[in-house]
């Protein structure tokens, strides 16, 4: 008997952990970036049309049999358990519960398209599983996917377009630089040029633009130059989105390598801060409207966040605030922080007696720069 399961990927962006996910490629078509080690021992796939439809369709059997336990206030936990038990395999199993938990805890509202380059898809065939989707879940607003820059400035316009209007709102894109010198040493395999092709792409369809960038990843020869390339390419592009994800080099990465060589210099946390300050202050509030997001456990100061043509001053004085403290002080919040103290420096005092002497003992007894930066490693280097 034909299993009812539907495929998963490993990945997506959090802005996206509560939509719905479909996995339309597997792994990733690049998977050569030096800093990056998701895909790493994988194998980039499409899969078939007729298999992704199969999948909404078992998504849309499983939303609709779920339902069924629902009188509009509460789900009749005893029938759903039952249906579930008698479920015939685990997998099944498995894809029954990732329905019912996006559709009681998650956003009823979206789905995405994994995993890290949906784009690369022929056009026709992404336009034909997003209005099988829209067809399916008609109750869907948001339809999200990632895709390289470089896979963007290869879309006509006239197959973005198609795209947009079969129902594609969000398109994330891991810029990660506006430097061709930083993208050329991470191994991005993109171009500036084509991140504002790209860019302009998505755009002009009428589809929102969610950029990543990673303060830091040029090391420290490049700090400047990578702040102030990806400033431009944001001031040309306009993106509605631009998400911040601090750089850590993690350990087995090719990055590391990089940096056995001598070649590359990691910036301090502070440093990081400060190429995030110098970004803001070259984006222009006349070109750039869209919001900077600081939605990642990875950056320092998480409430950084704000639009482009309303609130960089004030953007620019929250770090500054903080760039101002006194060291002990900084470095206090910087331990705890890293230690996975969830908010905002002026509320350190929250922590509980015990950790906040711990933090400030370590923060104290720890001289050394090195040793400092290698104590923030230890706790970063496995946030992601
Ligand atoms: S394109 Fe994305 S998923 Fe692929 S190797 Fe680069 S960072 Fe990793």
């Amino acid at each position: 008997m034909e299993e009812h399961i539907f495929q998963v990927g490993p990945i997506r962006p959090p802005s996206e952990a509560n939509s719905l996910l479909l996995r339309v490629t597997e792994n990733c078509p690049w998977n050569k970036c030096k800093f990056c080690m998701l895909y790493k021992n994988s194998q980039f796939h499409t899969r078939l049309v007729a298999e992704i439809i199969h999948d909404v369709d078992v998504m849309a059997e499983y939303r609709d049999r779920i339902l069924t336990h629902f009188d509009g206030v509460n789900y009749n936990m005893g029938s759903l358990q039952n249906e579930y038990i008698n479920l015939d395999t685990d997998a099944e199993r498995m894809c029954y519960q990732m329905v019912f938990t996006w559709l009681t805890e998650g956003n009823r509202q979206a789905i995405f398209l994994q995993d890290a380059n949906t784009m690369v898809l022929k056009a026709e065939w992404l336009a034909e599983i997003i209005t099988h989707i829209r067809k399916r879940f008609p109750e869907i607003e948001r339809i999200t996917s990632y895709g390289r820059a470089d896979s963007l400035s290869r879309i006509t316009k006239e197959n973005m377009k198609l795209l947009a209007d079969a129902g594609l709102n969000r398109v994330h894109s891991g810029f990660e630089s506006g430097s061709d010198r930083v993208l050329d040493l991470i191994q991005k395999g993109t171009t500036q040029e084509q991140e504002i092709i790209g860019g302009c792409n998505v755009r002009d369809a009428g589809i929102e633009l969610s950029i990543y960038f990673m303060p830091g990843v040029g090391g420290k020869a490049l700090a400047e130059e990578n702040a102030i390339e990806t400033a431009k390419v944001i001031n040309l592009v306009n993106p509605d989105f631009v998400r911040l994800r601090t750089f850590v080099l993690r350990t087995g990465s090719l990055m590391e390598d990089l940096q056995k060589t001598g070649a590359y210099q990691v910036q301090t946390d502070m440093e990081k801060l400060l190429e995030i300050r110098n970004l803001i202050a070259h984006v222009d509030p006349t070109k750039a409207s869209g919001m900077l997001k600081s939605d990642h456990i990875i950056n320092l100061l998480q409430e950084i966040e704000g639009k482009f043509d309303t609130d960089i001053p004030n953007m620019l004085e929250y770090i500054d605030t903080f760039l101002a403290l006194p060291e002990q002080q900084q470095k206090e919040y910087q331990l705890a922080r890293r230690m996975g103290f969830p908010l905002d420096w002026r509320f350190l005092y929250r922590m509980n007696e015990a950790d906040r002497k711990r933090v400030s003992d370590l923060a104290k007894n720890t001289v050394s720069k090195n040793e400092w930066e290698a104590l923030l490693h230890r706790f970063t280097d496995r946030y992601i």
